[in-house]
């Protein structure tokens, strides 16, 4: 059979449509596919009573990297969504990342300097040289009553297991603030694509052709007898058919509900704190688009365990799966048609303007060397 595409393109995710659409640019031929029914994998929202649902979790775009934020900006206009997330604690409310006006809440004090000194107070109370557990390193960096409202619960259920069991690198620093400012993020450039994550993918990939339900891997040896280069987003050890094991992740479930007001929680992030609550947060999707529909949609967020089949959702970066990982690169890199990329084929956690950034990098010096 005749190579039909310079590049098959396994995944509709950012990932994927970035690569294809540059691709598509320097005039290559491309196909992608995808096994969902649906393109732009794990930012995929859809349209339920005219608010824009995140099927896969709340996604909010930040960056540092202007080239990157001038590239998005061709597929979408972004609106001035600024992520200030609330915690809350048994109905307490406080606000995120630990501030100013957090600590006002806590304690009353209305001064940086009160603040620390409260703080500085209970570090040295519970102070731990070396700390053992992620318990012990979180009262060494921000004392027991953040600690105790704002840390242990959510943690606990995000990880499912108690802190005094968890190893202590995964908290290396804790952001805290001492201004009134409630922005998450750092970053210069924020906000949500106007219109939705999907129809910017769409634009993206305008023009290219696209297969949805199909799996590469049912099929491979035919999938791949279509094109010169395979650009491969799926997981890695699924390519490699598990040769070293199965590299493992924690899973998310979704329940999702329309409900008859037309705000719920006055916040499109809210996250609960306490072990208590069942579920990790609340996203009400229409704050993310100041929408103002007579309804509301709200998703809850469980943390579980993830097996085989379950949506990998966050890698399990630890030393048994990192050294497994690092097996799978190697073979990975002896396969001199496929490109493995984005946040499955790298085995790692990447927000969407590093993948952005990956894939625009990646493609520049693949197209380059053709
Ligand atoms: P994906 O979107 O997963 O795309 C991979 C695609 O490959 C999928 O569509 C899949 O169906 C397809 N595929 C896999 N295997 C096969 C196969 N065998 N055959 C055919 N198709 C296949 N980032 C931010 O910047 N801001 C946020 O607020 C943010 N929030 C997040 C919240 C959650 C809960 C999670 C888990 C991540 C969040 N991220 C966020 C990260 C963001 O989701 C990723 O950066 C991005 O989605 C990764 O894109 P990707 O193309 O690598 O992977």
């Amino acid at each position: 059979m005749s190579v039909k595409y310079d590049f098959l393109i396994v995944g509709t995710g950012l990932y994927g449509a970035v690569f294809a659409h540059q691709a598509n640019e320097a005039g290559k031929t491309c196909l992608i596919i995808d096994k969902r029914s649906h393109i732009a994998g794990n930012i995929y929202t859809e349209k339920v009573e005219d608010i824009h649902v995140h099927r896969y979790g709340a996604h909010i775009f930040h960056t540092a990297n202007q080239e990157v934020w001038k590239f998005v900006n061709r597929f979408a206009d972004f609106n001035r969504y600024t992520n200030s997330p609330l915690a809350n604690y048994d109905g307490e409310i406080y606000n995120l990342p630990f501030n100013m006006n957090t600590f006002n809440k806590l304690w009353g004090v209305t001064t940086p300097d009160e603040a620390k000194k409260i703080i500085e107070q209970q570090r040295e109370k519970s102070y731990v040289e070396n700390p053992q557990n992620l318990e012990e390193q979180a009262i060494s960096l921000v004392g027991n009553e953040i600690y105790e409202k704002l840390i242990r619960g959510y943690t606990e259920k995000q990880w499912g297991r108690p802190c005094t069991e968890l190893p202590a690198f995964i908290i290396r620093r804790l952001p805290v603030r001492f201004t009134y400012d409630n922005n998450y993020f750092d970053d210069p450039y924020q906000g949500i694509p106007v219109g939705g994550y999907t129809a910017m993918v769409e634009r993206m990939i305008d023009g290219i052709e696209v297969k949805l339900d199909t799996d590469y891997l049912e099929n491979k040896t035919y999938w791949d007898s279509l094109a010169d280069k395979v650009v491969y987003t799926g997981p890695v050890d699924a390519y490699f058919d598990y040769c070293f094991g199965v590299l493992e992740y924690r899973s998310l479930r979704f329940e999702t509900e329309v409900l008859n007001t037309d705000n719920y929680q006055g916040n499109a992030v809210v996250n609960f704190t306490d072990r208590e609550t069942p579920y990790t947060r609340i996203i009400e999707h229409k704050h993310f688009d100041f929408g103002n529909q007579d309804k509301t949609i709200i998703t809850r967020e469980y943390s579980v365990e993830w097996k085989l089949g379950d949506e990998p959702y966050y890698p399990i970066n630890d030393e048994k799966n990192n050294a497994q990982y690092e097996r799978y690169k190697t073979l990975a890199e002896q396969e001199n048609s496929v490109i493995f990329g984005g946040r499955l084929g790298e085995y790692k956690y990447y927000n969407m303007d590093k993948i952005v950034e990956t894939a625009l990098r990646k493609a520049a010096e693949v197209l380059s060397s053709q």
